[in-house]
């Protein structure tokens, strides 16, 4: 199984070898409401080697509350968000779901930094849900 990926006006593409994401995440933190345009950024985490990105990104970076600096990347022709990453974790690249063509079959299974959503948010309880950050997923094995 490997994942495709394009933007709205389908500037940016990407491929994606990976067989599976590292971890699905539904994530309700501010910075994430901003990007997403009000809801939660839904986020599936994959192994930087096997994110291969066509077109041309435009990013940006802010240092976020853990200290870590945090880069988004998105397409600067429609503005669809397409990735972030974190300096704390170079070896992950955190593939917005929206930007992944239609039947890549996932979905989130934890919800995190939960205390920041809105009032109106509708978590689904069949999630794994953490106020703050959630502990990093495990380093992928070595190559
Ligand atoms: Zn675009
Ligand atoms: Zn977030």
């Amino acid at each position: 199984m490997s994942f495709t990926g394009s933007c709205a006006c389908g500037a940016v593409t990407a491929t994606i070898s990976a067989e599976a994401p590292v971890a699905v995440r539904q994530c309700w933190c501010r910075q994430c409401q901003q990007v997403a345009g009000g809801g939660a950024a839904n986020n599936a985490i994959f192994p930087t080697d096997s994110v291969a990105i066509t077109g041309e990104l435009a990013t940006h970076a802010y240092t976020a509350a853990s200290g870590n600096i945090l880069t988004h990347s998105y397409c600067p022709k429609c503005g669809t968000p397409v990735m972030a990453q974190t300096s704390a974790r170079p070896h992950f690249r955190t593939m917005r779901l929206g930007f992944l063509n239609v039947g890549h079959g996932l979905a989130p299974n934890a919800a995190i930094w939960t205390s920041d959503a809105p009032p109106w948010a509708a978590i689904d309880p069949a999630l794994e849900q953490f106020e703050g950050q959630p502990p990093a997923p495990p380093p992928p094995p070595a190559s």
